[in-house]
């Protein structure tokens, strides 16, 4: 379970339009990366689909179940963000199993999820460190265990490994397509970088100004780009 639909979603903030009107099919199991210049709207077409900010026309469907009216805790999205918004005076455990706690789980699930987590993230020796201890990309690990353990039926990434350098970069972007092997759940990536489009994608949306310019695998769209903008920013690295 995790297919996403947005029919018509439409979103202004006051009187400027930043999404004019939109209609995206995302299936289950897919990962689908949103790609397109800076303020071009990726953002928030990820928080409208998260609950994070209501839509001003149009309607979003999980799984086939309208959630344009339902909050985001109900929606079960996980949201991953680059700033990581990890609990500094936590333990990693405490980090992770957080989310679990707020819901009230027993004692004995959430050890399990978290040791779980921990296993699937390469994190169980670090379960005792506070996240200052840790690297960038430790940190970036932490923050999508905490996403793990709620059992979300898609992960939504905000421009995840924007914090970190080049070399841990590819490095994450191994291990988040790893993670995409393993758990076979719909992920939406945000990002600004064409290397992580081409190179993570199963689709890529190609937003510019809030509209879709075009939806293809990396291969069409390096093949077949429907027009300049997509050619300029698909077709040849800047
Ligand atoms: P991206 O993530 O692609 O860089 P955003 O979705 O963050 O773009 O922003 C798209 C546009 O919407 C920008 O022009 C931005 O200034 C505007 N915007 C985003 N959030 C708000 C808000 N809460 N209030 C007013 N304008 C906003
Ligand atoms: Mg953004």
């Amino acid at each position: 379970m995790g297919s996403i639909r947005l029919e018509n979603v439409s979103k202004s903030f006051g009187e400027a339009t930043v999404i004019p009107s939109l209609d995206l099919d995302i299936e289950d199991g897919e990962f689908v990366v949103f790609v397109g210049p800076s303020g071009c709207g990726k953002s928030t077409l990820l928080r409208l689909i998260a609950g994070l900010e209501d839509v001003s026309g149009g309607r979003i469907l999980i799984d086939g179940n309208e959630v344009t009216d339902t909050p985001p805790a109900k929606r079960r999205l996980a949201m991953v963000f680059q700033s990581y918004a990890l609990y500094p005076h936590m333990s990693v455990r405490g980090n992770i199993a957080f989310p679990l706690k707020m819901a009230g789980e027993d004692k004995a699930v959430i050890d399990k999820k978290v040791g779980d987590a921990a296993r699937v993230l390469n994190l169980t020796d670090y379960l005792d460190r506070k996240p200052r201890q840790l690297s960038g990309g430790q940190r970036q690990r932490v923050a999508i265990g905490r996403a793990i353990v709620r059992e979300p039926t898609a992960f939504l990434f905000d421009e995840p490994l924007s914090n970190l350098d080049a070399a841990l970069r590819v490095n994450m972007r191994l291990e988040i397509s790893e993670l995409h092997q393993q758990l076979a759940t719909t992920m939406i990536y945000v990002t600004h970088d064409q290397v992580e489009a081409m190179t993570m994608a199963d689709k890529i949306v190609v937003l510019n100004a809030g509209r879709i310019e075009q939806v293809g695998s990396p291969l069409e769209l390096y093949r077949n780009p429907k027009n300049l903008f997509v050619a300029g920013f698909i077709g040849s690295p800047k």
